[in-house]
């Protein structure tokens, strides 16, 4: 399958944007008459909306939902919930065909990982996030090689408080440690995030207030007790 180096490799010199490089690699597709096959990491369903209604028009998508720095554990299990959800709505909706995929949740291999790097006091947006996206960016290259997928990439660059530049980055080095092409993106371009939202809207999709881990959610002054009382409740339904 066509990867992304040849693409990068002649923008040198300039600031990539990861948006025309994906562009031009739905270009190659097309011309080759590809659809591939690709396994999305999200951590939970707005960065999913639009995601999927723009790559399902190009590939067969599968959702990864892997996200071991996500505390407590009842939030970890609603935020999975609403992410299965909306992929059953969004398929029931469009007649699209996309999976769903949970991994175990190991909550403690984020923490083993944060602590022994002395992350843990780090600021949100500083080097335990570039950390926390390495870490899921290998957890979906990992499964993308063992389910037989031709691309590994992030919904989370729909986000406009995540750095889509380093994410990119990121996932092209880890490519090179598994036997899998990497997904570039920039969702949020193209009115791509105004568009997630206008989906969260029609799907009435739940969103959540602090990024995920623990530390993060501390310092932004969370109430543990609410959130998990607040995840048990939405969990009852099922
Ligand atoms: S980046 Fe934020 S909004 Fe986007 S999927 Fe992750 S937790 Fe949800
Ligand atoms: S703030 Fe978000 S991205 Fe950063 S380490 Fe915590 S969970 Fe990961």
């Amino acid at each position: 399958m066509l990867n992304a180096d040849p693409i990068i490799a002649k923008m040198k010199n300039q600031k990539i944007n990861y948006d025309r490089v994906l562009k031009k690699l739905i270009h190659q597709w097309e011309r080759e008459g590809l659809r591939p096959k690709i396994l999305l990491h999200s951590c939970c369903a707005p960065c999913s909306t639009y995601t999927l209604e723009y790559l399902t028009e190009y590939a067969d998508v599968a959702i990864y939902f892997a996200n071991p720095n996500i505390h407590p554990k009842n939030e970890y299990l609603r935020r999975a919930k609403v992410q299965e959800q909306f992929v059953k709505d969004f398929n029931k909706k469009t007649g699209k065909q996309v999976k769903y995929i949970e991994a175990e949740y190991k909550p403690h291999e984020f923490m083993k990982m944060a602590k022994s790097r002395g992350l843990t006091e780090e600021p949100e947006g500083g080097l335990r996030c570039t950390a926390c996206f390495e870490m899921r960016l290998e957890l979906v290259a990992e499964a993308a090689v063992k389910y037989g997928y031709d691309y590994f990439g992030s919904a989370l660059t729909l986000s406009p408080k995540k750095n889509a530049q380093l994410i990119n980055e990121l996932g092209m080095e880890v490519q090179h440690l598994y036997d899998v092409n990497y997904l570039p993106s920039d969702f949020k371009k193209n009115k791509g995030y105004e568009r997630s939202i206008e989906m969260c809207n029609d799907y009435h999709i739940f969103r959540q207030c602090y990024c995920g881990c623990v530390f993060a959610a501390m310092a932004q002054g969370i109430d543990f007790k609410q959130i998990n009382q607040e995840a048990k409740d939405f969990l009852q339904q099922f």
